[in-house]
C-alpha cells in the first residue's frame, strides 16, 4: 500500500487557480521584471534576473491529476543551466527542457531535486540526454530505491499515458551539509536539512538574486503536508528565518513571494499548534480520530485542502508523540 504521505505534494484544489494567477500578478508588479516566456506548452515566469519558474496548478489528486501540481523551473548562469525539480512525469519535463530550451542554448549542468517527492522528480529523465548531473540530498537516493516501486504504480494509475517514459532517476551528486555549484559567474549554494518536511529535503540560493527555492520546506496557501518529523520542521523553519540576504523565495507549492518571513510564520504558526494540540489531545486521553478532527482547527479557514491533509497530519504525527 502507498502511505498516505506518498501522495501528501500531490494534493490541492482547482477552485484556487485563480488565487495563484492574482498572486504571480502581483509578484510581477512589485517586482518589476521581464515579461512572460512561453514555451509550446508550459508557461514559465522569470521572477528575478535569470531565474525562471513554472508554478504548477492547485488540483486535486481525485480530481484528474497530472502531475503537474508542484514548483519547478531553472537558473541560468554564463555556462549553462541548472534545472529545479522536474515535475511528476517525464512528459512534463519533456516540456520544461523545451522551455529551457526556447530561453537558452546553453547546455543543462545539474538537475536538483529539493527532496523525494514524486511530483518533483518524475521528469528527471527528460534531461538524461542533456548528461546533466543529477544532484540531492545525501538521503535521497536511499528514499528513491524505498519508495519506487509505489511510486511508479501510482503514478502509472493516476496519469496512465501521461506517465509514459516516467522513471527514476537517483542523484550522482549528493549533498550532505552545504555544497557550492558554478554556473559560470554564478553560483548556487546547495543545504542539506535534517528530517523536516521529508528526510531529504534540500534548499538552493541564488547569491546574484537573493532567490531562495525551499522546494516543500516552505507551503504558501495549501495545507504543508508532514512526511518527515514536525518538530525538525519547526526547527529548519527558524533556519530558514536567520537566513541573510532572501529577496525573494520560491516554495514547493503556491506563488513565489518577497515575503519570505510571514510566509514562514504561516507555516510555523500551523505547524505549531498542530503539535501542542495532538499533544495536549494525548495527554487528556483523547483518540487518534477526536484528535484528527479538532487539531489545529483554528486554522482550518486559512489553508487549501486542510480537511484532508490536517487529517493525514495527525495520523503520522500522532503515534510518534505518544512516545514523548
Ligand atoms: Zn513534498
Amino acid at each position: 500500500m502507498i502511505p498516505a504521505s506518498a501522495v501528501d505534494c500531490s494534493r490541492s484544489v482547482l477552485t484556487t487557480a485563480c488565487r495563484s494567477t492574482a498572486g504571480w500578478v502581483i509578484i510581477s508588479l512589485s517586482l518589476m521584471l521581464a515579461p512572460l516566456a512561453f514555451a509550446e506548452n508550459l508557461s514559465i515566469k522569470e521572477v528575478a534576473s535569470g531565474v525562471y519558474v513554472h508554478q504548477g496548478v492547485h488540483e486535486d489528486l481525485d480530481d484528474g491529476y497530472h502531475g503537474d501540481i508542484s514548483n519547478i523551473g531553472f537558473i541560468i548562469g554564463s555556462k549553462g543551466v541548472a534545472v529545479i525539480d522536474t515535475g511528476g512525469s517525464y512528459q512534463l519535463g519533456s516540456e520544461l527542457r523545451q522551455a529551457i530550451a526556447a530561453v537558452t542554448k546553453l547546455p543543462v549542468l545539474y538537475v536538483i531535486n529539493t527532496h523525494i517527492h514524486p511530483d518533483h522528480i518524475f521528469g528527471n529523465a527528460a534531461f538524461l540526454n542533456d548528461k546533466a548531473a543529477f544532484i540531492g540530498h545525501s538521503k535521497l537516493g536511499n528514499a528513491m530505491t524505498l519508495r519506487q516501486e509505489a511510486y511508479m504504480r501510482q503514478g502509472n494509475n493516476l496519469l496512465k499515458q501521461a506517465f509514459a517514459g516516467s522513471e527514476i532517476v537517483k542523484p550522482s551528486i549528493t549533498v550532505d551539509t552545504s555544497q557550492v555549484i558554478d554556473l559560470g559567474n554564478r553560483t548556487l549554494v546547495l543545504t542539506a536539512y535534517p528530517s523536516a518536511h521529508t528526510n531529504t529535503d534540500l534548499t538552493v540560493f541564488d547569491e546574484q538574486t537573493g532567490t531562495l527555492w525551499t522546494g516543500d520546506l516552505l507551503f504558501i496557501d495549501r495545507t504543508p503536508s508532514i512526511d518527515g518529523d514536525i518538530k525538525g520542521w519547526l526547527a529548519t523553519i527558524n533556519k530558514l528565518k536567520q537566513l541573510p540576504g532572501v529577496n525573494i523565495a520560491i516554495p514547493g507549492h503556491g506563488p513565489a513571494t518577497t515575503s519570505f518571513i510571514t510566509a514562514l510564520d504561516n507555516e510555523y504558526r500551523y505547524l505549531d499548534l498542530l503539535l501542542n494540540d495532538v499533544r495536549a489531545s494525548i495527554k487528556k486521553g483523547g483518540t487518534m480520530e477526536q484528535a484528527m478532527q479538532s487539531a489545529a482547527g483554528q486554522e482550518r479557514d486559512k489553508w487549501l485542502l486542510f480537511n484532508s491533509v490536517n487529517r493525514r497530519n495527525v495520523n503520522l504525527i500522532y503515534p510518534v508523540l505518544e512516545w514523548e
